[in-house]
């Protein structure tokens, strides 16, 4: 039943609000078209987005709104019929300003119909959606930039909900973990990280965000891999959501032991050489007064053959040469012991037992994995050396590489190294092995140089030990090890701690 007709005035006073309210509409270009096309309404809103006056465009064919290729292509027409054809469609498409310029329009075009059936014309509805899309484009860019970097960081990306479930796993976890995401999903992240203390009172993430860990991550084959956790935390839609970076260390931890292997041998290597070179030099520099020595008491003894009472007098002189020539030769070997004391040696305070954990960590590369028992007996920490600090590194590692030497065939494999108060000022450093014990066939040329067993060994190690601890004024020997093998033991000057 159709309404009854309301009373004129009524009817003007509605017609007044609706212009006013659909004026009022400034972000939307409302306008009218009679059924060929023409504009017959125009509200503020199509004023401003279009540019034209109300009083310009009445009248006028919308053909105008359209940008040439579109009229070329007949699109004003076309989109007129098929709004009266479907009664209403919406697009986005490109339209004209009054000054030429275009810009993305999102049009509504209602086809508008009266009682009797007749065609009354359109209504248009039209927004300017440029800075919405520029602003939408942008940010899918920016989404899709950060996926491509997410996609190409090599770290494992797990992201979770505030109690830690697993709501996203990358691809770069798949590889790490040897899961899909399907399998993990709504799993808590705990099981995957051993050592993730959740920390907070009720098992939450709290106490995770911020800093950088090490944890070992759990593959599904049951194995596992050290792994460097950063987690960081954001809020969406008032849920606190985390995401953490997970770096398999394995690659890296396996480099890091092969280049530390690599330095320790250096390290020996270079002592090695340091003291080929010392060792030939001292050869050379000797060699001249040894040979004027050994001339001047030939000539001694020959002159005591039948002696006169002159050659008495020109014996004495050539004892007293050679003499002479003895105390040159004891003032090379002095020059030659201060050279490597001096070099680029300083000496000065140190932590011992720092100083020796650090060296054993160097010398016990790769002897763990070998099933070695390693025992530290350690002064107190607060006690200290007056050393050259890379000198008795050396010195260490040198030790505990003749010791893991000494122990590789041995059924028993246990390595002491103390650190220990010994008298007059000194602290007393031991290396002991449970090899086989110092062969008895050196045990007496133990320091000197060229001293070996060994197929390949070169007896230079323990006899730049010795000079290097001498230089200390410190004192190095080996004695039988408690239960066999050897021991090696040395002294440096203490540190006292200053009083006060
Ligand atoms: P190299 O190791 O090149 O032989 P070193 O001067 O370091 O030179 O050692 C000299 C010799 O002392 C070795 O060849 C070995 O016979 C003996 N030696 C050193 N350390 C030990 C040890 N811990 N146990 C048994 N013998 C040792």
């Amino acid at each position: 039943m159709t309404p009854a007709p309301l009373p004129v005035s009524d009817a003007r006073l509605l017609a007044e609000e609706l212009a006013l309210l659909i004026d009022g509409a400034t972000n939307y270009a409302i306008y009218m078209l009679d059924p060929q096309g023409h504009v017959t309404i125009w509200n503020r809103g199509a004023e401003r987005i279009k540019g034209w006056r109300q009083i310009e465009i009445l009248g006028r064919h919308a053909a105008v709104f359209y940008t040439p290729e579109d009229v070329l292509a007949g699109k004003p027409d076309a989109d007129l019929v098929r709004a009266a054809a479907e009664g209403r469609f919406e697009e986005e498409s490109w339209r004209l300003r009054k000054d030429g310029s275009s810009f993305l329009a999102s049009v509504t075009i209602t086809a508008l119909y009266d009682d009797a059936g007749s065609l009354r014309g359109f209504g248009k509805v039209v927004r300017d959606i440029t800075e919405e899309k520029t602003a939408e484009t942008a940010l899918s860019r920016r989404e899709q930039h950060v996926l491509s970097i997410l996609a190409t960081v090599p770290d494992a990306m797990i992201v979770t909900d505030e109690q830690g479930r697993i709501v996203s796993f990358s691809a770069a976890a798949e590889r790490s973990f040897g899961y899909a995401e399907a399998a993990v999903l709504g799993r808590n992240v705990a099981t995957l990280l051993c050592g993730l203390d959740l920390g907070g009172a009720d098992g939450s993430t709290a106490t995770l965000v911020g800093a950088i860990r090490m944890v070992t991550g759990l593959r599904s084959d049951g194995t596992t891999f050290p792994a460097e956790l950063a987690v960081g935390e954001t809020v969406s839609a008032g849920q606190r959501i985390l995401t953490a970076f997970v770096r398999d260390l394995t690659e890296r931890d396996r480099a890091e032991t092969r280049l530390r292997e690599l330095q320790s041998e250096l390290i020996h290597v270079s002592r090695v050489s340091a003291m080929g070179t010392m060792a030939s030099t001292l050869a050379h520099e000797l060699n001249q007064p040894l040979t004027a020595i050994t001339n001047y008491l030939e000539t001694a003894r020959d002159m005591l053959t039948d002696p006169t009472v002159r050659d008495v007098a020109d014996v004495r002189e050539a004892l007293s040469e050679a003499a002479g020539q003895s105390i040159r030769a004891g003032q090379i070997v002095r020059r030659l012991r201060a050279f490597v004391a001096r070099g680029d040696v300083e000496q000065c305070s140190e932590p011992l037992n720092a100083l020796v954990r650090d060296a054993a960590k160097l010398g016990l590369i790769g002897a763990v994995e070998t099933g070695i028992a390693i025992h530290m007996e350690f002064a107190d920490d607060t006690e200290g050396v007056h050393a050259d600090r890379v000198q008795i590194q050396q010195v260490l590692v040198n030790l505990i590489r003749n010791a893991l030497q000494a122990m590789a065939d041995s059924p028993r494999r246990i390595l002491t190294i103390s650190t220990a108060i010994a008298a007059d000022d000194q602290m007393l450093v031991t290396v002991a092995d449970s090899g086989d014990g110092i062969p008895p066939a050196i045990a007496d040329r133990l320091f000197q140089a060229f001293a070996s067993t060994k197929p390949d060994g070169m007896g230079l190690g323990l006899s730049i030990c010795r000079t290097i601890i001498e230089a200390h004024h410190g004192r190095i020997w080996a004695t039988p090890a408690l239960g066999g093998g050897a021991a090696f033991h040395f002294t440096l000057p203490r540190e006292l701690a200053d009083v006060g």
